[in-house]
C-alpha cells in the first residue's frame, strides 16, 4: 500500500502523462497525491557565484502547476513551486511530507532520448522511499 504520493512536474508537455500515471496509482491505492515543481535559479551572467530567482518565472510555475491540479483534481494546498535544483527539492519534500512514493518522468528536460534524466537517476539512487519513474513517449 501507498498512502502519500509525490509527483514531480517539470511543467514540459509531457509532464501532464507522469502527472496522469501518479494520479491513476493514487486512485488505486486511495492515496493523497501531492504535485511539486522546482523553479531552478539562474546564474547572473558577470557575477559569479550569484544567481537570480525571477519572480515572474515562479508566478508562470505556480499558474501553470494550478491548471494542472484543478484537471486531476488536487487540491492546491497539496501542490508547491520552490527554488532550487530539482532533486534537491523533490528529496526534501519527500522527507517534509512522509511520502511513500516518489513519481518521476524517466526524463524531461535534460534527458536524452532513451537515457534516465539527471533528476530522475539522483530521485532513485538518493530516495528513502520507493520511486516510480514514468517513461515519456518518444
Ligand atoms: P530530467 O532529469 O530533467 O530529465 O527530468 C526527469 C524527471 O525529473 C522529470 O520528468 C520530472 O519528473 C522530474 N523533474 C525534472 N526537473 C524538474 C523540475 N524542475 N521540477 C519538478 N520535477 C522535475
Amino acid at each position: 500500500m501507498y498512502y502519500r504520493i509525490l509527483c514531480a512536474a517539470d511543467l514540459t508537455e509531457g509532464s501532464r502523462r507522469i502527472v496522469k500515471k501518479a494520479w491513476e496509482l493514487a486512485n488505486q491505492f486511495d492515496a493523497k497525491l501531492y504535485l511539486i515543481h522546482t523553479v531552478e535559479p539562474i546564474p547572473a551572467y558577470g557575477y559569479p557565484g550569484v544567481t537570480l530567482i525571477e519572480s515572474p518565472h515562479i508566478d508562470e510555475a505556480k499558474k501553470h502547476l494550478k491548471t494542472l491540479a484543478e484537471d486531476f483534481l488536487i487540491p492546491e494546498e497539496q501542490t508547491s513551486v520552490v527554488v532550487g535544483l530539482p532533486k534537491t527539492e523533490i528529496l526534501k519534500k519527500a522527507k517534509e511530507l512522509k511520502i511513500d512514493l516518489i513519481v518521476v518522468g524517466s526524463h524531461g528536460r535534460h534527458g536524452i532520448s532513451r537515457l534516465l534524466g539527471s533528476t530522475a537517476n539522483a530521485v532513485l539512487h538518493s530516495s528513502e522511499c520507493d520511486v516510480v519513474t514514468v517513461r515519456y513517449k518518444s
